[in-house]
């Protein structure tokens, strides 16, 4: 699983070094022969990799299986470690049940922008590490008995940054909510809109707030859940207009960085600022769920939010 590359890290299996051989020269030949270094077996550490990971915040070593049974929450202290939008998915909703929706859609470069990398070189490069084909996974699923229209963002592709496929992806799934009844759920993680495509990104804000209001005019309910970070065009947008805003503890939400607030406003920053914390206690949110109450919670509400409309959910 993702823990792998910190793991290593932590541990500093990295820094094994490979056994020592001589490069060979020219004048090796010319020379006697050496008895080769580290030709013999060098002895390796007995940590076998990826199997344990160190909480950032308390400094626990935490078994990996266990972490991933615990949906990649600490077991001692609950930080929540990143999870990537699948093992979100996997953790939501009922085993088998989830219909992916327009999985292949993917960005063209429209504004042919150039800069260290081209944008089509930095979208290949991160289709083949995440594997995925952008910043979303959108589609039908169900959460205990209720068939949900699901967005998931994945901060591991670009920073969750929002440009034409997130926001066209988004709006497909929320239209697909309203045409069959179904209440939305999105949850979001991401740095802001997408550079690369300049005013695209952009208007996918608007795009996906019409869809929703689209969604409500139905009378249907939109969830929205925070995790860690959530800023900017998204939290400008879709993420911040649910009927009911979730978020997991000591995310990071806000709209500017708290430099650029600091710096335009000449004052100093609450402790606190920009947290979930912070944010419930100010009216911002409604609720922060811990990632491992989080299907149970949805589930609770959807019950109540759906109450009149279980039959027509569940029919299609
Ligand atoms: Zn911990």
């Amino acid at each position: 699983m993702s823990t792998t590359s910190f793991t290593k890290k932590s541990l500093g299996i990295e820094t094994v070094e490979p056994a020592l051989t001589p490069t060979p020269t020219d004048k090796a030949t010319t020379l006697p022969k050496k008895p080769k270094l580290g030709s013999g077996k060098s002895k390796k550490r007995d940590i076998p990799e990826g199997l344990w990971t160190k909480c950032p915040k308390c400094s626990t070593m935490l078994f990996d299986k266990d972490l991933d049974q615990n949906h990649k929450v600490c077991m001692k202290c609950g930080h929540h470690f990143p999870i990537t939008a699948r093992e979100r998915i996997n953790s939501l909703v009922e085993t088998c049940s989830f219909e992916e929706m327009d999985a292949t859609m993917t960005s063209v470069d429209v504004l042919s922008f150039t800069g260290v990398a081209s944008y089509i070189s930095k979208l290949e490069a991160y289709q083949k590490s995440t594997g995925l084909k952008d910043a979303v996974i959108t589609g039908i699923g169900k959460i205990g008995e209720h068939r949900a229209a699901i967005g998931v963002m994945d901060f591991t592709f670009l920073g969750g940054s929002m440009g034409s496929v997130v926001g066209e992806k988004l709006t497909r799934m929320i239209e697909r909510g309203t045409e069959k009844n179904l209440p939305v759920i999105i949850i979001s993680t991401s740095g802001g809109a997408r550079m690369y495509e300049g005013m695209f990104s952009l208007m996918q804000m608007a795009k996906t707030c019409g869809a929703l209001a689209y969604h409500a005019k139905a009378k249907l309910p939109y969830i929205s859940v925070l995790t860690h970070p959530t800023t900017a065009g998204v939290m400008a947008s879709y993420a911040s207009v649910g009927d009911l805003i979730l978020a997991e503890p000591a995310a990071m939400i806000g709209f500017a960085g708290p430099r650029v607030i600091k710096d335009t406003t000449q004052a100093e920053l609450p402790p606190g600022f920009q947290t979930a914390e912070f944010l419930l206690d100010h009216g911002l949110i409604d609720a922060i769920v811990p990632r491992t109450q989080m299907k149970v919670q949805l589930i609770a509400y959807l019950d109540f939010m759906m109450e009149g409309r279980k039959k027509a959910a569940m029919a299609d």
